[in-house]
């Protein structure tokens, strides 16, 4: 493997990068090389996957979530040992319950992911406070929920090392497009994480990130205010969630395919109407428009 896909963090960890700078669908992943063979997520695309086969047989692979630009490639390691959180094992074992889980059910404009939606096997189920000991490195599980129901964060203590999956510092924000995403719990994630004030972070997304980490984190999280903020403007007349889509607030463009992402859109917009409702600064009319107080 040259240099450019492995960047050591410590003694035998390693950020691996993704692919297109591991954009969607790709994303970066760790790897553990200390007597037993660990991978921290598979969705760094076939160049970094060929490189890591021909390095030897993986052991253990530890997805963050069940997200196929993060879970893809576990199929091209057979012989390694899938771990999950127990709350998104579901997801993975099962096309149904992926479905469930995402909302995609009866969605024709289902993208059709290279190798087909899940049904693997998850040999380990991971609870919040685990410590994976590896020998010279040793992980701490800690439960990140909200983008996903059982997303999780790996912390390496020796180094105060973080990798945060897709709480991932990303110019977007926070993502929260699956019907079982919660805002709330994401929320509490993200102030958990800067809490923990790592000296390095590591995301899916954005890459290794070692100065003003709370700072950043903290940004990162008030862009939920934002929306919030930005919907209740738009609601200053009353609209229904359909002329919501249509308004571009949380995805400032809708890539191909359109309907897909009109999907995601439609489906976070509900979970800030959802908060704004119970904060009591909205109300639905009976024609199904949403209208802020004024
Ligand atoms: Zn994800």
């Amino acid at each position: 493997m040259n240099d450019e896909m492995l960047t050591e963090l410590r003694p035998n960890f390693f950020f691996v990068s993704g692919e297109q700078g591991g954009r969607f669908p790709f994303s970066h992943g760790l790897m553990l090389d200390t007597g037993c063979k660990v991978l921290v997520d598979t969705g760094f695309g076939p160049s970094r996957r060929e490189a890591v086969r021909a390095s030897g047989e993986v052991d253990v692979i530890i997805n963050t979530h069940f997200h196929m630009d993060h879970a893809y490639g576990n199929q091209f390691f057979p012989n390694a040992k899938i771990w999950a959180h127990v709350s998104d094992a579901p997801a993975l074992r099962s096309p149904e319950q992926f479905k469930a889980f995402t909302g995609f059910s009866g969605f024709r404009e289902f993208p059709d992911f290279p190798g087909g939606p899940p049904g693997q096997m998850v040999d380990r189920e991971l609870a919040d406070g685990e410590l994976l000991d590896f020998g010279d490195v040793a992980l701490q599980v800690i439960h990140t929920p909200g983008h996903t129901p059982g997303h999780i964060s790996l912390y390496e203590p020796k180094a105060s090392i973080l990798f945060s999956g897709d709480i991932d510092l990303s110019p977007f924000g926070p993502w929260y497009g699956n019907v079982r995403s919660d805002l709330e719990a994401l929320t509490g994630s993200i102030k958990r994480l800067i809490e923990l004030n790592p000296k390095v972070l590591v995301t899916s997304h954005t890459g290794i990130v070692s100065d003003n980490i709370p700072e950043r984190l903290r940004e990162y999280a008030d862009k939920l205010d934002l929306r919030d903020g930005q919907i209740l403007q738009h609601l200053h007349a009353p609209k229904t969630i359909a002329e919501l889509v249509d308004m571009k607030i949380i995805y400032p463009r809708y890539p191909e395919p359109q309907g897909l992402y009109r999907f995601f859109e439609e489906i976070m917009l509900g979970k800030h109407l959802q908060r704004l409702m119970k904060q009591g600064k909205i109300f639905v009319k009976p024609n199904h428009k949403y209208k802020a107080y004024a």
